[in-house]
């Protein structure tokens, strides 16, 4: 270690010092400590650094304060990447300005979004000189919105679409509308350096800003999906950090894969043609008696796009054939014949989508080069067609992509769109490599962190998961600040198993019994259609006792319901997916959490079926190297929501009694935070629970 890399390990520990002087409600805590050395050590020698750091260690300040001292020293930019909103709004607003506070001197943050979450004010113009496509966007907008869309688009100092909802116009004109995606910064139709800039580009002015910044705070799928972004961003990184790193393997494998659906077909249509769409826009520039070619070149462009919707309807019915109702989801083997299912459609599509693309290839062209066919300043007319064209090629390569069902390193399925149409998925068995290659090759200093990143201590799945080499990646397994043990009881219910019939009446019970003690209850459930059954179980009960209770429905997003049940102490909340991790209740928001069954990855989900599969044709066991891992990780996360701070208290009940009789069982007990009790019955657990809730304790030491 040369001598300003040991300065930087003797720094950090002087801005800890500076941090618990200056901060009253900052205090020492030696697991922080410990990762904030190894972190720093690692900064000196690079590498890669996996921590799994419990709630309570403080890991954010952990990287941040060594990171920010190495690029005060002079490195490049920090860059942070995290799965969920909370996180980077933690960091921004609680974090960041608490190293800031450590290193005495001022931190750069930006929060780096997606290029479709700024307005394009170029392409906003030449929409907004086409009123009439605004008001057909759904019928979003309306005379007086339109006016307010307007005086924000000139006015926007960030041009971020999450600004709208202040103005009331974030429900048609949220950043995943298809208005917004017409006026929204699009590589595919940026005219670049062409732009002129004094109309400002919000995301490339965002882009440059947070180059700028000392640490650069964005998302997993955002650093996964744009390939310019991690060029520029991650390989001038001082650092790269990738926090909430248990999701990092499945965001890449969402990413990198395709999905082609009659509604994106049929959204690309409406934005392609002489209705409402790019056409239209080409054909109000031509002028008039001089372009009379053109304007057939462009009805034999709208007149193409019909086939291919035919298409695109005969084969989604043709594949509704593999989709029952009632089925969610339905893998494509490589047993299947697509030719057999539909033997025309498939093949017609392709062939309407080539005529499509030349049809309007053919058009541009003639536009571009008709002397005197378009009236002055039509750039943006041929910028959004020649867009239009890229998008037509990007789907038909998707639609070739989802069908080679010979490839054996791809899942490939059918599933449901919002609408409940059939549509194709591809998505790659093992992303590793791909990471490997993009990510890890470009980053000197890596830190992988979670609060559950090692089953039961073991890093090696998770790194090779991501493409790296176990014996070259460094690690720390730190334990919880908190005496748990003293914090939380637990509890496993005997009794019938998740799969009998019987099952769903005895959770209703055990539930019905907790709800009498009037806690705040998260009932965490791995099917919707359990949580129905249980749902429909719990009305009457719960309401004789005046317990609210809150139902996650299929689809919904997962923090309006989070706000009602910490609005509503006492209440009950039934969760499915979205309520396993990232929710936080702290302190009397959450008191007594129930697990209904071991979150075991579905077996017949097409990805895991086929994950499998793999696993089995290389000798492995997939029970072992797939479902058991992630059930553990699942099961840790569920039971990660109960205590949040040190003066949580609570208690869980597992209601599956795999935990006690399987052979894996101890593998899952031992990630409760105490050792669990055994009831016998549903009212033997509300009172173990009800006795350690009531009893007052001091609160615990942190
Ligand atoms: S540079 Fe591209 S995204 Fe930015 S304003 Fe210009 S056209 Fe729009």
């Amino acid at each position: 270690m040369n001598s300003r890399d040991f300065d930087l390990v003797a720094a950090v520990e002087e801005a800890f010092e500076r941090l618990e002087r200056s901060t009253l409600e900052f205090e020492h805590r030696p697991a922080q400590a410990r990762m904030a050395r190894r972190w720093a050590e690692l900064l000196h020698h690079r590498g890669v650094l996996a921590v799994e750091a419990p709630t309570g260690v403080g890991k954010s300040l952990a990287y941040l304060v060594p990171a920010l001292l190495l690029r005060a020293a002079g490195s490049g930019p920090i860059v942070v990447s995290t799965h969920t909103k909370a996180l980077q709004e933690q960091l921004i607003t609680r974090d960041v300005p608490l190293a800031a506070r450590a290193l005495d001197r001022p931190v750069r943050a930006a929060t780096l979004k997606g290029r479709a979450s700024y307005l394009c004010r170029r392409r906003a113009h030449a929409r907004l000189r086409q009123r009439r496509l605004f008001a057909g966007a759904g019928g979003a907008l309306d005379g007086e919105a339109l006016e307010r869309l307007e005086s924000w688009i000139e006015q926007t100092r960030s041009g971020e679409f999450e600004e709208l909802a202040t103005l009331g116009l974030g429900a048609g004109l949220g950043p995943a509308s298809a208005l917004a995606a017409d006026i929204a910064s699009d590589p595919i139709f940026c005219s670049g350096p062409d732009c002129d800039p004094a109309s400002g580009c919000f995301a490339k002015a965002a882009r440059r800003e947070a180059r700028r910044a000392d640490v650069i705070i964005l998302n997993h799928a955002l650093l996964l999906s744009d390939a310019g972004l991690r060029q520029s961003v991650v390989a001038e990184a001082g650092a790269l950090i990738l926090d909430e790193a248990h999701q990092f393997e499945r965001v890449a494998r969402e990413t990198f894969g395709v999905t082609v659906g009659m509604q994106d077909v049929a959204r690309l249509a409406a934005r392609t043609d002489a209705r409402n769409g790019a056409l239209r826009l080409l054909s109000r520039s031509l002028r008039r008696g001089r372009s009379a070619g053109v304007a057939e070149r462009i009805v034999e462009a709208d007149q193409a796009i019909r086939p291919v919707l035919d298409h695109t309807a005969a084969l989604t019915r043709d594949l509704a054939v593999l989709l029952p109702d009632g089925v969610v989801a339905a893998r494509l083997g490589p047993d299947v014949d697509l030719a057999a299912v539909s033997p025309a459609a498939l093949d017609l599509l392709l062939g309407a989508l080539g005529s499509l693309i030349r049809a309007l290839e053919r058009a541009l062209h003639e536009a571009e080069t008709e002397t005197g066919a378009l009236k002055p300043g039509s750039d943006d007319a041929l910028a959004e067609g020649r867009g239009r064209v890229a998008a037509w090629i990007e789907t038909e390569q998707a639609l070739r992509a989802v069908v080679r069902l010979e490839e054996r390193d791809h899942a490939f399925y059918l599933d449901r769109d919002e609408r409940g149409t059939p549509r194709l998925n591809r998505r790659p068995l093992r992303v590793g490599g791909a990471l490997r290659d993009s990510i890890f090759a470009h980053a000197e200093r890596v830190l992988l962190t979670s609060a559950t990143l090692a089953p039961e201590g073991n890093f090696a799945p998770a790194v090779r998961a991501l493409g790296l080499d176990p014996s070259e990646v460094e690690s720390e397994c730190l334990e919880s600040p908190f005496p748990l043990d003293r914090m939380v009881r637990s509890v496993v219910l005997e009794g019938s198993a998740p799969s009998d019939a019987a099952y769903v009446d005895g959770l209703a019970a055990a539930v019905s019994s907790l709800a009498a003690l009037r806690r705040s209850t998260l009932v965490l459930l791995t099917s919707f259609q359990m949580l129905e059954g249980l749902a429909t179980r719990l009305r009457a009960p719960l309401a004789a006792l005046g317990v609210p209770l809150l139902a996650q429905a299929p689809g919904a997003p997962a923090a309006p319901l989070a706000d009602a049940f910490r609005d509503r102490p006492g209440s009950v909340l039934l969760g499915t997916a979205s309520f396993w991790e990232g929710v936080d209740f702290p302190g009397a928001a959450l008191e007594i959490l129930v697990i209904a069954r071991l979150p075991f990855p579905v077996p017949t989900d097409p990805v895991v079926e086929a994950r499998s599969e793999r696993i089995s044709a290389e000798g492995g066991d997939p029970f072992k190297e797939l479902m058991l891992p992630e059930a553990i990780l699942r099961f840790r996360q569920g039971v990660g929501r109960l205590i949040r701070s040190a003066t949580d208290r609570g208690a869980v009940l597992v209601a599956d009694p795999r935990l006690l009789r399987a052979g894996y069982g101890a593998r899952f007990a031992a990630c409760l935070p105490s050792r669990p009790a055994v009831a016998r019955t549903p009212a033997e657990a509300a009172a173990l629970i009800r006795d350690f809730i009531e009893t007052e304790v001091l609160p615990c030491p942190a």
